[in-house]
């Protein structure tokens, strides 16, 4: 078993990281780059909004094509750190994709082309691509842009995360009891395990947790369907008003959309049917559903993320609302979290989970 209830020095002491999603492995993955000691508890991914996600990286979004936030910070450090996973852990999971975005309307074609000229938008759209073929799937009424982006296979990520913690004896599969967690002045006990402070990273499910009940949490449901559509061969991500993502073979990611009442985890029929429908009316083709998924992306009311202390206890710790860009945006997070921890770097006060008062 990990560490002692009598281990003296603290400092030696791991840092317990409870929810093994992109926030929880990576934050694990960087304190490890620091030589620091962690262990990890995880449900089985039980409410795992990663293990679903399509891994997008779009960096240009909306219907006025802004740019993302810090877009020009998280992609590289996205792009390395994925790499720098896919070479210890032997998989491949970074795709450099193109999304082939269709316009709407005709004014948005014209918004396009006038973001086109903008200084800093350039590295992002290409204005010439070759992708006309496509009019022969997908119904065109105002023709298309093209963002340069990118994919991560995240459900891979997960699980080879997953494989690679629990061969080193540091991931415990269950449900955190927030009841048994109890506060030292020094240190934090969890039933047998003595840590140096607890961090929390479970995704939208930690609004059930007490220490951080006060956040003003907004997270939002999203259900998608894997599709087979046969002779579709696109090496690019298509997007009209939905994605449209190539996978293995025949296979596609189509989603997705946002429920805000109904944070149950499981697919619906009301979500299957409206995907659906606005599937036939963008495709021009037939297509098999072969899957059908839900999750929660975990969302706070400012759209930022939430890191740092909890704010009357240095012993437990905060690293989620992810939104809906985990795949970006979690690289540089963990790492300016572990620059926090270990070298006490300051937090943006815009992330910080301090910003949130406690009442
Ligand atoms: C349909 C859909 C599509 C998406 N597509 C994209 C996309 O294309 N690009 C993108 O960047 N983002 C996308 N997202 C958002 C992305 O999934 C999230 O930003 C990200 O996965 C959040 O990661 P996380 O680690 O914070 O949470 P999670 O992935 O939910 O991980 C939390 C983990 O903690 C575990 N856990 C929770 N409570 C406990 C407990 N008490 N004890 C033990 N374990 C616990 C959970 O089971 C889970 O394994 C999408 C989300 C959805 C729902």
């Amino acid at each position: 078993m990990p560490a002692s209830l009598s281990t003296p020095n603290t400092e030696t002491l791991p840092y317990l990281i409870v929810g093994q999603g992109i926030a929880g492995s990576l934050l694990a993955w960087h304190l490890e780059k620091a030589k620091q000691p962690y262990l990890i508890i995880d449900n089985n991914h039980q409410t795992s909004a990663s293990k679903i996600a399509a891994g997008i990286i779009n960096p240009i979004t909306g219907r006025r094509f802004v740019k993302s936030w810090m877009i020009d910070t998280f992609l590289p450090f996205a792009k390395s750190t994925y790499q720098e996973i896919e070479k210890e852990l032997g998989i491949q999971v970074w795709q450099d994709m193109d999304i082939i975005r269709f316009f709407m309307s005709n004014a948005e074609g014209n918004n396009w082309l006038t973001k086109t000229t903008l200084e800093g938008y350039d590295q992002y759209l290409k204005k010439e691509k070759n992708a006309h073929f496509l009019h022969h799937y997908i119904n065109d009424e105002a023709g298309f842009g093209t963002v340069v982006g990118a994919k991560v296979d995240l459900g891979k990520v997960i699980k080879n995360f997953q494989n690679y913690f629990q061969n080193k004896g540091v991931l415990i599969a269950e449900s955190f009891d927030y009841e048994q967690l109890e506060i030292e002045p020094n240190k934090v006990i969890y039933k047998e395990i003595s840590a140096r402070k607890v961090i929390f990273c479970e995704g939208y499910a930690a609004f059930r947790n007490p220490w951080f009940a006060h956040l003003p949490y907004e997270s939002a449901k999203g259900e998608a369907l894997i599709l087979r559509i046969p002779n579709l061969e696109t090496p690019d991500i298509i997007k009209k008003h939905f994605f449209i993502v190539p996978l293995e073979n025949d296979l596609f990611w189509f989603g997705s959309n946002y429920e805000w009442d109904d944070l149950s985890n499981e697919p619906t029929e009301i979500g299957r049917n409206y995907l659906e429908k606005e599937l036939k009316q963008i495709l021009k083709v037939d297509f098999e559903i072969v899957n059908h998924l839900a999750a929660v992306r975990p969302v706070l009311k400012d759209r930022r993320p939430a890191i740092g202390l909890h704010p009357n206890n240095d012993h437990i710790a905060f690293f989620n609302g992810l939104g809906t860009k985990g795949t970006s945006i979690a690289p540089y997070w963990a790492n300016e979290m572990v620059q926090f921890l270990t070298k006490g770097k300051t937090l943006p006060e815009e992330v910080n989970v301090r910003r949130f008062i406690l009442q």
